[in-house]
Parts: structure tokens; C-alpha cells; sequence
């Protein structure tokens, strides 16, 4: 397999060993006007670019080099655009292949199958997104709380299939353990390892004990809404995934940022910096070292993030 054992960035590929301190959950640019009308022609990319450098550099500044960008296909993912602050910053940057949910699915997805999805997000790894040549680092799936409809379970086996294929990590926006149970069931089928699926936003469900049934099937837990006023939605879990041994399989990010398309200049922005200047302090207070948070901050995401068989 191409490149087992790296981590994909928009600038090439990198060994996990140098991705180093890493935001595994954020966003730089998102637009939600819907699959029909987005594209690059509803935002100045110069624009975005000097926008949101300052933002990558104050967390840069603070020793974060890897960044995981999360804005899927239809919802204004702009690689060209993360490759020229990858440059300007000497971030390690990703972004992804794969798709959101309804209604940010364009029409014609509900009428492939999963192969023929697979096929298309295959082709954005062998080929790269939008003719940049830049490659996916992993892939990024969304579904809804409870019982998946049919279109989510073919998202969800498509995401399957390319992570076979590619050795791509997959991502579903997911929050609950019900549709988190029945992805599980069907990366299962598929052959694909829940050690390359992540629970994201796993602090939206509310009974944090079923994080620990998904932690026992193997699965990363991704806590990404930390900031402001969150401190405490974060730490539950978390503290009770680490009482439990799980803290190889914990992400911690912010869900932060981001230009928003549409409320020009790119709308209000949260700060990249919130989990160093305020949350990894806190965690001191629960007798957590600095090995540990070396753990969940730099170890975590470059094995969550590292293409594999
Ligand atoms: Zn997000």
C-alpha cells in the first residue's frame, strides 16, 4: 500500500514522528449554503488565506505543527487553499476525501451505490481533490443521532471501502452511540478495524459510559468541542475514558475556528489556542502529568492519522 506508515498532508507525506503536536478536530474555511450553489467562485481565497494565517500562526506559536482540517467535500473543503497556509506556517495540514450528510449531499449521490461513491473518493487519493494534486489524509463521513437511514449506511460503507483500499483513517460527525454502534457493525462487516474509525464529537453523547462500549470495540473517541464554557462536557468523559485505561485511543480538539462564507469578512472566529492556554492547564488539577497529555496531544493523532493496511 502507497505510503503505509505516513500521515498524508496537503504538502506531501510526512512521518508520524514529525507531525508532532496536533489539533485533530478543527476547521479553517465552511460554507454551508448547500451542495448546489457551493464553490469556490462564493468566496476571495486570498482573502481566507489572510484571514485565518494569523489564527494558524498563534497556535503554531504555541508549538502546535499538526492540524487536521475537517471540512468535507460540498461544505467548501478548498485544498489549494489549506497547501498555501501549510506553506506560509510550516503547518502539517490535512484535509480529507469522503461526505457530509443530507442536506449537503449533492442529488446524484443518492443514486450510486457505495462502490461507485468509493470509487470517486478512491480516485481524489490516487488522483488528488480538484485537480490541485494535493491527497486526502483521511476520510470524513457525518451521520445523525439513531437508527442510520439508508443514504448514511451507503456513506458509511463507501468510507469502508476507501479506508480498505487507501488505508485511510475514517471520521463520522456522529455524537451518539446508537449510530456509532451500527457504523461499528458495518465497518465489522466490511473489514475494517474500528482502530481506524473515530467517534467524533463522542462528548455529545449523553450518557458517557456507552463511550466506554465503544472504546472497548476499539474505536478512537474524539472530544472536540472544547472552549469556552465547555470545560466540563469535555472532562467527564475524558476522565472517565482515562479511569477506564483508555488513553490510547483519546483525541481532543476544538471544532474551532473558521471563516464562515457568506458572513463577510468570514464572520466570528474562535481561536485555536484555547486548549493550550486554558484547558491543558485544568487537566493538572486531575493529577494528569505532562506524559499524559504527550499522549492524548502528540502520540494519539499520529497514530489516529497514520495510513495503514
Ligand atoms: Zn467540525
Amino acid at each position: 500500500m502507497e505510503h503505509a506508515g505516513k500521515i498524508m498532508t496537503v504538502t506531501g507525506p510526512v512521518e508520524p514522528k514529525d507531525f508532532g503536536f496536533t489539533l485533530p478536530h478543527e476547521h479553517i474555511l465552511v460554507d454551508f449554503i448547500g451542495a448546489a450553489e457551493v464553490g469556490p467562485h462564493r468566496y476571495n481565497a486570498d482573502h481566507v488565506v489572510e484571514t485565518m494565517q494569523p489564527y494558524l500562526e498563534a497556535a503554531r506559536a504555541l508549538g502546535v505543527t499538526g492540524f487536521v482540517e475537517c471540512t468535507p467535500m460540498y461544505l467548501a473543503r478548498d485544498a489549494a487553499i489549506l497547501r498555501t497556509l501549510a506553506e506560509r506556517t510550516g503547518m502539517h495540514i490535512l484535509t480529507n476525501t469522503g461526505q457530509y450528510k443530507p442536506p449537503y449531499l449533492p442529488e446524484t449521490t443518492f443514486s450510486l451505490s457505495a462502490h461507485e461513491l468509493a470509487a470517486q473518493w478512491i480516485e481524489e487519493w490516487n488522483e488528488g481533490i480538484d485537480g490541485t494534486g494535493i491527497r486526502p489524509g483521511f476520510i470524513k463521513t457525518a451521520v445523525e443521532p439513531g437508527v442510520l437511514p439508508d443514504i448514511l449506511r451507503t456513506t458509511i460503507t463507501a468510507a469502508a471501502l476507501t479506508s480498505r483500499e487507501t488505508g485511510l483513517t475514517i471520521g463520522t460527525h456522529c455524537g451518539n452511540w446508537l449510530a456509532a454502534r451500527e457504523i461499528l457493525t458495518i465497518l465489522e462487516t466490511q473489514q475494517v478495524s474500528a482502530s481506524r474509525w473515530i467517534f467524533i464529537h463522542a462528548q455529545n453523547e449523553s450518557d458517557s459510559a456507552l463511550l466506554l462500549d465503544a472504546a472497548s470495540r476499539g474505536a478512537w473517541i474524539e472530544l472536540d468541542g472544547i472552549g469556552e464554557g465547555t470545560d466540563e462536557a469535555h472532562l467527564v468523559p475524558l476522565l472517565r475514558l482515562l479511569d477506564a485505561g483508555f488513553e490510547a485511543q483519546i483525541l481532543l480538539s476544538q471544532d474551532a475556528g473558521w471563516y464562515r462564507v457568506g458572513e463577510e469578512p468570514g464572520g466570528e472566529k474562535k481561536s485555536y489556542t484555547y486548549i493550550i492556554d486554558r484547558f491543558l492547564p485544568l487537566l493538572g488539577r486531575y493529577g494528569l502529568n505532562q506524559q499524559l497529555i504527550d499522549t492524548l496531544m502528540i502520540d494519539n493523532p499520529a497514530r489516529a492519522f497514520t495510513i495503514q493496511p
